[in-house]
């Protein structure tokens, strides 16, 4: 599975997800602390998917979102990410 690696703010130590529940298709509430035992900050985030990028190939109907205007688009391209590595650091791939 293919998750965000998530910064702390305080610390800046990663963010583990304790547990999430799924509250809609498009949204999960998530309950993470950081991993830095010094600091052992916990919150509650929420995660949703506001917009489509690219369309699925098996469409469910009932999953339907906004199409991302061009701005968002441009702003999902990997040259773009800089601002973004701030909280959620880059894409990498958990087994967990
Ligand atoms: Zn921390």
């Amino acid at each position: 599975m293919s998750v965000y690696k998530l910064v702390c703010p305080h610390c800046r130590g990663k963010m583990r997800i304790r547990t999430s529940d799924g509250e809609h298709i498009f949204l999960r509430t998530a309950y993470l602390q950081c991993t830095n035992e010094a600091c052992s900050w916990s919150c509650r985030a929420t995660f949703e998917m506001t917009h489509e990028l690219s369309p699925s190939s098996t469409p469910n109907p009932n999953a339907l979102l906004p199409v991302a205007p061009s701005a968002m688009r441009r702003a999902a391209l990997p040259q773009n990410d800089e601002e973004q590595l701030d909280m959620l650091d880059h894409k990498e791939h958990d087994h967990a």
